[in-house]
């Protein structure tokens, strides 16, 4: 199943907004115990430890077992051995003192893998999309596919071109021709509802399902406030001015390292002017018609995207509190 193809599913299913489901990959309970990352002695134990557990990634996918009827992300470190050879292995941190780490495959080890039958290779958008596994695992796999997408990215020194070394459990690739120390980044992205009155603005990306409307978005800029960011974005995507800006909530997305950053603004203007190229509709939605799209009542069967994505929280939350978002 596509990515695009089981969205579109879960949109089918209308949220109960009695009872707000999460958004995805935030809330983690693994302490990431960063002191431990210098301690080899203390990481070759962990890494054998009984109480291990391995979050494995092959390429963009994540492996897992199935388990009776459902499906198990966590590997023990004599099943991980079993699985091939590692490109990397990060320490996540400790579980109620079970250590934990990510685990990626060599690419000759992934192919092998899909035939097996007892395993899935599965992308970690669609494991989110389909509650393919327990809710609780999906950050620490969003820390893993982060990090270690980050070590695959990253193998020669930007400052020299020599190729680095993982260090630091994973936390730190070193040069050893130039000393460079390179750390992993995290990409920030705002995403925002600008908001006039008992109205707001969505748009539409042409990558999204047929139906799906959604909050603005973009990376912020090299130089540039979030504030700015915001403001820059809107007016570059639909060519509204905005002012006032607050800051709402922020998600880890992991593809592949970003962190968005939720945002509601005030517009001051209302002629949208689309700019094609980053965007394929953009209009503006008030607060009844984005009821009916948030308990998927809309006459023409128009939704917004669903609690797994910040978006839904940022508009649900003007759907709530209407433009107090903007004050509280
Ligand atoms: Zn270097």
């Amino acid at each position: 199943m596509t990515g695009t193809a089981s969205i579109a599913r879960k949109m089918a299913q209308p949220p109960d907004l009695s009872a707000p489901q999460r958004q995805a990959y935030s809330g983690s309970r693994i302490e990431r115990a960063a002191a431990h990352r210098g301690d080899e002695r203390a990481l070759a134990a962990f890494a054998t430890s009984n109480r291990a557990g391995f979050y494995v990634l092959g390429g963009d996918a994540v492996v897992l077992k199935y388990h009776g009827e459902g499906l198990d992300p966590l590997f023990s470190a004599s099943e991980v051995g079993a699985l091939g050879e590692a490109s990397e292995t990060v320490f996540l941190g400790l579980l109620e003192e079970a250590p934990r780490f990510g685990f990626s495959l060599a690419p000759a080890a992934i192919e092998p893998l899909k035939a097996r039958g007892d395993l899935q290779l599965i992308d970690l958008r669609s494991i989110a999309v389909q509650g393919a596994i327990a809710a609780e695992h999906l950050p620490p796999l969003a820390e893993a596919k982060a990090i270690l997408s980050w070590h695959a990215r990253h193998r020669f020194c930007p400052n020299c071109g020599a190729p680095t070394k993982l260090v630091q459990a994973g936390w730190r690739r070193d040069c050893p021709a130039c000393e460079a120390e390179h750390f992993p980044r995290t990409d920030p992205v705002v995403i925002m509802l600008a908001i006039s009155g008992e109205r707001c603005v969505l748009g539409r990306s042409p990558r999204f399902p047929a139906t799906m409307w959604s909050c603005l978005a973009g990376f912020a800029e090299p130089g540039e406030s979030i504030e700015e960011a915001v403001r820059r974005e809107v007016a570059e995507e639909v060519g509204l001015a905005c002012a006032r800006v607050k800051y709402f909530a922020s998600q880890p997305w992991p593809f592949p390292s970003s962190l968005m950053i939720g945002c509601h603004a005030e517009a001051l203007t209302d002629n949208i002017v689309i700019d094609k190229i980053e965007i394929e509709d953009a209009r503006w939605f008030d607060r009844a018609e984005l009821t009916l799209m948030l308990t998927r009542k809309h006459p023409q069967g128009l939704a917004t995207p669903p609690p797994l994505a910040i978006a839904h929280h940022i508009i649900r939350a003007f759907v709530e509190r209407g433009r107090d978002v903007l004050v509280n």
